[in-house]
């Protein structure tokens, strides 16, 4: 290992990882620092792997702007890459007629936020793409995609690999100091000195935050789970299919999404836990998902369904508070070296190459 490092990563997801790629495309002796034994066992392979267009967000924040250059981003470099995707398009349906107005302004925001190809369709639309939809209403989005996480994820640890970049797992960063004009990281196994340290880690990055006294931000760990259709299930449905969010709403409700494998999930749905390693205690029962997904969707049987993974989110606000959050990307208060990723929830994946390159940016301005 080289004496100092330029840049230290603490976080090995996709969007460390992506940040891993991009910077170390320009600055030698970039390094990664990873907890677990492998790369991605955190949010980044516990999603749902879409492409998101970028409706939802609120314009002129960061998820809506990574949101829209990250999907646009991913699509080329899927394509430049042979990593699977799908460019599969998806229907935001709404329960009745009388929630036009909702969907209008939802379609409208997305238009804001610069995504293409935004229509409202009718029923004879979305008979004809979707014969199983009760909807007779919905927001068609051509541009939501699907890709397949783990695959994104190699590819951008193989291109990090390939620039030059060590990508160390199992490798937990357990406390910093500033000495010397440096940041000194401490391991279980020995310190590593920086230049510039980029904290992404996801779940944790709040502690992470604490550990260089920025305690500002607070994760509030939300789960999302999933149920899987059976095998007989999979053609129930052609595309993504979408409840309209309720404004009371913590995720963009139970909806049904599709994988690169062939499989029909339901979900996520979202429950505050109280831990961050909290998967699997106290699973919602499945006729929940049933009942939701059969608003949307007819002909599902309870007997189709049988439970699936689930994921946490990094949210950045308790249960009882609906407002938005926006994804915080920024220099450490008291330090230019460090940069802090905190809150980085959906559409993270979908925005890690934009992320990526916005750190670059950053990275490049501080050793220049
Ligand atoms: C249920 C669910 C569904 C989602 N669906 C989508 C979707 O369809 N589309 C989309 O765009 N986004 C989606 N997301 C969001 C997306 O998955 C995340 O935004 C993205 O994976 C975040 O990546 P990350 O690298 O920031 O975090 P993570 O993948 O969590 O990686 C952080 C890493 O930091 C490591 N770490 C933590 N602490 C330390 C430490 N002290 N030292 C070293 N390493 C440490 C962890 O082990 C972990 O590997 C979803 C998220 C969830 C939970």
């Amino acid at each position: 290992m080289a004496d100092i490092a330029n840049v230290v990563i603490i976080g090995g997801g996709v969007v460390g990882t992506a940040i891993a790629a991009q910077v170390s495309r320009h600055t030698e002796d970039v390094f990664l620092l990873e907890k677990h034994p492998r790369l991605g066992l955190g949010a980044s392979s516990r999603n749902s792997g879409v492409i998101h267009a970028g409706i939802y967000y609120q314009p002129g924040s960061l998820k809506a702007f990574h949101c829209v250059r990250g999907a646009n981003m991913l699509y080329q470099f899927c394509s430049e890459h042979s990593v699977p995707f799908n460019r599969i398009g998806k229907l935001i349906t709404a329960e009745s007629e009388d929630q036009l107005p909702r969907l209008e302004a939802l379609k409208d925001k997305g238009i804001t936020n610069g995504v293409e190809g935004l229509e409202i369709v009718g029923r004879d639309i979305i008979q004809r793409l979707e014969p199983n939809v009760v909807s007779a209403v919905a927001i068609h989005s051509p541009n939501t995609g699907i890709v397949e996480p783990e695959v994104l994820l190699k590819t951008l640890a193989r291109q990090a690999r390939e620039n030059g970049a060590w990508l160390l797992t199992g490798t937990p960063v357990i406390g910093v100091e500033f000495r010397d004009g440096l940041v000194i990281l401490r391991t279980p196994r020995e310190e590593v000195a920086a230049r510039i340290v980029i904290n992404a880690a996801g779940l944790y990055a709040d502690e992470v935050a604490r550990m260089f006294g920025f305690d500002r931000h607070t994760i509030y760990p939300c789960r999302g789970e999933y149920a899987e259709l059976s095998p007989s299930m999979c053609r129930i449905v052609n595309r993504l299919i979408y409840p309209l969010p309720l404004p009371s709403g913590h995720g963009l409700g139970v909806h049904f999404t599709l994988n690169l494998a062939g499989s029909v999930l339901l979900g996520p749905n979202a429950r505050y836990v109280a831990g961050k390693e909290d998967y699997e205690s106290d699973r919602t029962p499945l006729p929940e998902f049933f009942e939701e997904a059969s608003k949307m969707v007819r002909g599902l049987r309870l007997e189709d369904l049988k439970q699936s993974y689930s994921g946490i989110r990094a949210r950045l606000l308790p249960e009882d508070d609906h407002s938005f959050a926006d994804f915080v990307i920024k220099a450490d208060p008291n330090s230019h070296q460090v940069i802090h990723l905190i809150g980085i929830e959906s559409p993270g994946l979908t925005s890690c190459l934009s992320i990526g390159r916005t750190v670059g940016e950053m990275v490049r301005e501080r050793l220049a």
